[in-house]
């Protein structure tokens, strides 16, 4: 979950300003996003903005420090969209940047793009529900989002935007004072289900089995629902019938977008932010991030960032020599070795311990990941791999399946792994 800034610095704000003043700001302004330290915030109009930026500032300042977040630089946009639903506390703000005018089309993403605009513009639609599934960072929640911008927008409908997770958690918190009775009804109210990352159901079966019933409930009374997930539900490790109610409407990917969509998508949020941005910027950041778009966005950011500070002109050279950490270098040859410490690192053991006979539960997980990623990342052979680990390959074909299949059925797991490559790498 992305940290809320925000909330820390009005948490140290209350005392700082009159308590009027406090929550009109409080009950008005939220975090939209946060990238490498810049971190936006939603305000209604202008009046806002200037309060935040001139004359709250010194406090604002002051918050920043004395929450040690010193770095962190905050920019306020204004906006029209994102007032809080009486569903809050199930419900999440809805960014409004995630529209479809600032969404670029491609071929990797026109169907995903055309099917959520349908939906927005006639909801309940013929696809019902609409499930959206593809890789990280490739727009399913720009796109989810975008439909309830612009259903708000059209019939004050009561949109409900939540994801798995904090459905879990609410679910969790309503069997704790034994009102679960109660959740169905906060659902039954909303005009629109909106649900964000249903991978996150994987091993949950209480909260598969609620969603089922509310689903059911919801599809019978003609109301429009939306789910994405980062795979396709038949890869969907959960209970059967909620699985079909998945693929009931209509299921649509989307793709890594192409060079030409990943330069289109970066002048969008250049020109969002007033950067001006010469094409041979463009060409080499949408060149070196290879699908992600959200780390797109985040070179970009970056360098402009870097070229405000030193107040460089943003020239190839430049974003060269600034981007560099960021870009992995495809050429380099990565070492068993680099793999096994940062598994090490990443678990808190020894590295030496991975090449011993020891089979505790503690030791077994990181040796297989490690073997998974030499598979993965080096050239190394099967037989290789295991006089490395001193494993037979029978051994190491093992713990490559059963890291394999963890990935699949345990999101976090997956989400682990790719964090790990992401440092070898
Ligand atoms: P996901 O939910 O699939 O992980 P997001 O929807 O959070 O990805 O997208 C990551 C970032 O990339 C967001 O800032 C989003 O606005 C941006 N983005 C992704 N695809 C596009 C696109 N086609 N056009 C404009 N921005 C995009
Ligand atoms: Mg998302």
């Amino acid at each position: 979950m992305a940290m809320d800034y925000w909330k820390t610095i009005l948490d140290k704000l209350k005392d700082k300003l009159h308590p009027h003043t406090f929550n009109k700001l409080a009950a008005s302004t939220f975090q939209i996003e946060e990238i490498n330290g810049v971190v936006s915030i939603a305000v209604p109009n202008t009046t806002f903005k200037k309060d935040l930026s001139i004359n709250y500032a010194p406090f604002i300042n002051e918050a920043i420090k004395e929450s040690n977040l010193d770095g962190i630089v905050f920019n306020y946009i204004i906006t029209n969209g994102g007032s809080t639903s009486p569903l809050s506390g199930l419900s999440n703000h809805i960014n409004p940047l995630y529209t479809f005018d600032n969404f670029i089309v491609g071929s990797s993403n026109n169907t995903a793009h055309a099917a959520c605009k349908a939906v927005a513009e006639s909801s309940p639609s013929t696809y019902n529900p609409l499930y959206l599934y593809g890789g990280v960072g490739l727009g399913k929640t720009h796109l989810i989002s975008a439909v309830g911008n612009t259903t708000r927008k059209k019939q004050k409908p009561l949109i409900l935007f939540t994801n798995a997770d904090k459905f879990m958690n609410t679910m969790v918190h309503f069997i704790k004072n034994q009102k679960l009775h109660e959740l169905r009804n906060v659902f039954l109210q909303c005009d629109i289900l909106l649900m964000d990352d249903v991978q996150f159901l994987i091993g949950k079966e209480k909260t598969q089995e609620e969603l089922f019933y509310i689903f059911d409930e919801l599809h019978a009374q003609k109301k429009q629902i939306v789910f994405t997930s980062d795979c396709p539900p038949r890869d969907l490790k959960i209970e059967e019938r909620l699985k079909s109610r998945f693929q009931w409407g209509l299921t649509v990917d989307i793709q890594p977008p192409d060079l030409e969509t990943k330069i289109a998508i970066l002048h969008k949020k250049a020109h969002m932010r007033n950067f001006t941005m010469p094409d041979d910027i463009g060409l080499y950041i949408a060149s070196h991030v290879k699908s992600n778009v959200r780390e797109l966005e985040g070179a970009l950011i970056k360098l402009y960032a870097i070229a405000s500070i030193k107040s460089c002109p943003v020239t190839l050279e430049f974003a060269k020599t600034v981007l560099k950490d960021l870009f992995p270098d495809e050429d380099r040859i990565i070492t068993p070795s680099e793999i096994i410490n940062c598994v090490a690192k990443h678990f808190g053991l020894k590295k030496d311990i991975l090449f011993s006979k020891t089979n505790e539960k503690i030791i077994v997980e990181p040796r297989q990941i490690a073997m998974f990623l030499c598979k993965q990342l080096t050239k190394y052979s099967i037989v290789e791999i295991g006089h490395l680990f001193n494993k037979n390959h029978a051994t190491v074909i093992h713990s490559i399946n059963k890291t394999v299949s963890k990935m699949k059925s345990d999101p976090l797991f997956k989400q682990q792994i790719d964090s790990i490559t992401k440092k070898v790498r």
